[in-house]
């Protein structure tokens, strides 16, 4: 449930109501907004809400208490009204400004990596993206350099200034991932994974959630959570195309999925055309229908040479074809009233 208080609420008031939801074995979870505080208590039993709520309405710094009945507290809208920005590096998510973030499927090579990142650099990106860890449906097939990739990823983020997001896959590599990366990012195969999404609740670095691909946006949100239950809020939704019967694209983009997150939660949502497509060219419409629907920005895969991917190629837009895109994008960005060009890093 949410405790709202009043407007002259003071410090000691907030330390007297956390006390009473820790005392009672319960999580405090707090939202400070420029109207109003408001204080999560999460955990309580169904059966005893009636009496809390009785009991914190009682206060006299307590304005109301809210009942949140959908299954996801800490990231629901009702919990906190203002959108979530979440600063990777010095780029804001979730600002006025939208994101573009760009690099290959994986990284490869110091020589494929460097010459993506300075070209995606130079075409506007914002933020490098690239994997070490590779989920992958065959066992036979590339599954990253790992370290050494994510040591590359480091030596291209001192090169171009670019901060860098990359997939963690497994509890064990978080605190290595987390060591080198600005963001990590979970993918559609481990959306599910509890384990790993608790231990991501335990780092301070932002978490960038991709959607399951066969995840409902309650479960999705739910697997959102687990991470913010924690104590990390630093979360990024990526909604990434979801599995129907159509194999013409990879997968299927669900458009309604951004304007119906952006109702439910407060937390930014990104677009990835790339793996949602499946093919280059399709990338840049997609890219701007997400805009257009409200996404805070996008991923894009993009190669220097597509044709000597180990992985993704098709989807990859080369470096000409992002830097068209990018200029492309202009007009769209202006129309839906989102700067491409990200000002001095804004605060909340
Ligand atoms: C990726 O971003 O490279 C990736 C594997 O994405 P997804 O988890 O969406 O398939
Ligand atoms: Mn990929």
């Amino acid at each position: 449930m949410i405790v709202v208080l009043k407007k002259n609420a003071t410090e000691a008031d907030l330390h007297t109501l956390s006390e009473e939801i820790e005392k009672r074995g319960y999580q405090v979870h707090l939202s400070r907004g420029v109207e109003r505080t408001l204080v999560g208590c999460i955990g309580a039993p169904e059966k005893d809400k009636d009496l809390l709520a009785d009991q914190f309405a009682a206060f006299p710094f307590v304005e109301d208490v809210v009942r949140i009945l959908k299954p996801y507290k800490i990231v629901n809208r009702e919990f906190q009204p203002e959108r979530s920005q979440i600063r990777i590096g010095n780029v804001v998510v979730g600002g006025d400004a939208l994101v573009i973030m760009a690099g290959p499927c994986s990284v490869e090579s110091r020589e494929q990596l460097l010459e993506t990142a300075h070209g995606a650099k130079a075409a506007g990106a914002h933020i490098l993206r690239g994997g070490a860890f590779k989920p992958s449906t065959s066992p036979y097939s590339f599954h990253g350099l790992g370290e050494e990739g994510l040591k590359l990823l480091a030596e291209a983020r001192a090169a171009t200034g670019l901060p860098i997001i990359t997939e963690v896959m497994d509890t064990r590599d978080v605190e290595l991932v987390a060591r080198y990366a600005d963001c990590l990012q979970v993918g559609t195969r481990n959306m599910a994974n509890f384990s790993l999404l608790r231990e991501l609740g335990e780092v301070r670095k932002p978490v960038m959630l991709k959607r399951g691909m066969s995840a409902t946006l309650e479960e999705w949100l739910q697997a959102a959570e687990y991470i913010a239950s924690r104590g990390n809020y630093e979360i990024i939704l990526c909604e990434r195309g979801i599995r129907t019967f159509e194999p013409y694209t990879r997968n299927t983009f669900d458009i309604s999925a951004i304007p119906a997150c952006r109702e439910l939660s407060h937390l930014p949502i990104v677009a990835d055309p790339s793996h949602a497509t499946g093919k280059r060219t399709l990338v840049p419409a997609v890219v701007k229908a997400a805009i257009a629907a409200g996404a805070d920005g996008v991923m894009v895969e993009v190669h220097s040479r597509p044709e000597r991917a180990l992985k993704d190629g098709p989807q990859a837009l080369t470096l000409i074809e992002f830097a068209q895109l990018m200029r492309d994008l202009e007009p769209f960005a202006a129309a839906a009233g989102r700067p491409l060009k990200q000002g001095e890093a804004e605060t909340e």
